[in-house]
């Protein structure tokens, strides 16, 4: 193959804490809707945040597990956004002095048989920041429906350099992102309900060329092998396109895993 893949990705993690990151209001996934709320989540006219001590504790503990360096300082910015699935109407995330900063991550790639051991690379962190997460909406016909146990429980947004060079590299950090999570009992990771959510950035190039490709985001790939199919299967309409001699636009597309396929979103 003349053309080489340039992947980095962002994962959503769901911290794995007794409360939500500014109340005492617990999260559990599977609850019946709008229970596991409270005035703080629910954006009341004066209510004050709270920090999490144990969710600034586990964020750290990411970056230690890691390598990354966790700065003495660090600090919340507030991103405004109109939509139901957030009541007051802005997010608390971090934006330039995020809790974790660099590190690196080692995965092994499958090597010839069960008993050969396959390559080792590392994939650099460039960041891991904590946010709140947001409601759930379900859209049925002409209405919709809003669920905000989820709102307000702390996520760790962890990004990638874009160091991963195929669907098989992107699968093996997430295993092994999942496994380190899981055993330090810093989160569950399943993706099933949301506990680990990750999006693709993905570009293809000429072998050799020093420049990156136009990058397409690729959000909804809700299962582990749901990121490996969508990856492999947006690197061969990336080649094909460039192949017919098209010029790729920077787009953000969702990847349909009932058909197989990827539709452009924005
Ligand atoms: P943006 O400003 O669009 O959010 P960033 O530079 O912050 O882009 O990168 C977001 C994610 O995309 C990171 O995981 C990064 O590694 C990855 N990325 C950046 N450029 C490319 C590219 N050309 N191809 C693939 N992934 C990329
Ligand atoms: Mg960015």
């Amino acid at each position: 193959m003349k053309y080489e893949a340039v992947i980095g990705l962002e994962v959503h993690v769901q911290l794995k804490t007794c409360t939500k990151m500014f109340t005492r209001a617990p999260y559990r996934y599977g609850e019946e809707p709008n229970t596991l709320t409270d005035p703080v989540v629910l954006g009341m006219p004066g209510t004050l945040p709270v920090m999490n001590h144990e969710a600034i504790e586990k964020s750290i503990c990411v970056g230690l597990m890691f390598g990354s360096h966790v700065p003495e300082l660090t600090k919340w910015d507030r991103k405004h956004y109109f939509y139901p699935d957030m009541p007051k109407n802005y997010q608390i995330s971090q934006y330039d002095e995020p809790i974790c900063q660099g590190g690196e991550g080692e995965i092994e790639l499958p090597g010839e048989s069960r008993n050969v051991m396959g390559e080792h690379k590392n994939i650099r962190l460039t960041r891991a920041h904590l946010e709140e997460d947001v409601g759930k909406l379900t859209h049925e016909g002409n209405f919709s429906l809003v669920d905000y146990n989820r709102a307000g429980a702390p996520l760790l947004e962890i990004v990638t350099e874009p160091d991963i060079r195929s669907s098989e590299e992107a699968f093996a950090f997430l295993t092994s992102l999942r496994t380190h999570l899981i055993y330090a009992g810093l989160a569950e990771c399943d993706m099933e309900k949301g506990g680990m959510r990750c999006d693709a950035n993905v570009s293809v190039r000429l072998k050799g060329a020093s420049e990156f490709g136009t990058k397409i985001v690729l959000k909804n790939l809700n299962t582990i092998s749901g990121v490996r199919n969508g990856i492999e299967y947006e690197i061969k309409r990336q080649v094909k396109a460039l192949e017919a001699g098209e010029t790729l636009v920077k787009e953000t597309r969702r990847w349909d895993a009932e058909r197989g396929v990827a539709h452009s979103m924005r």
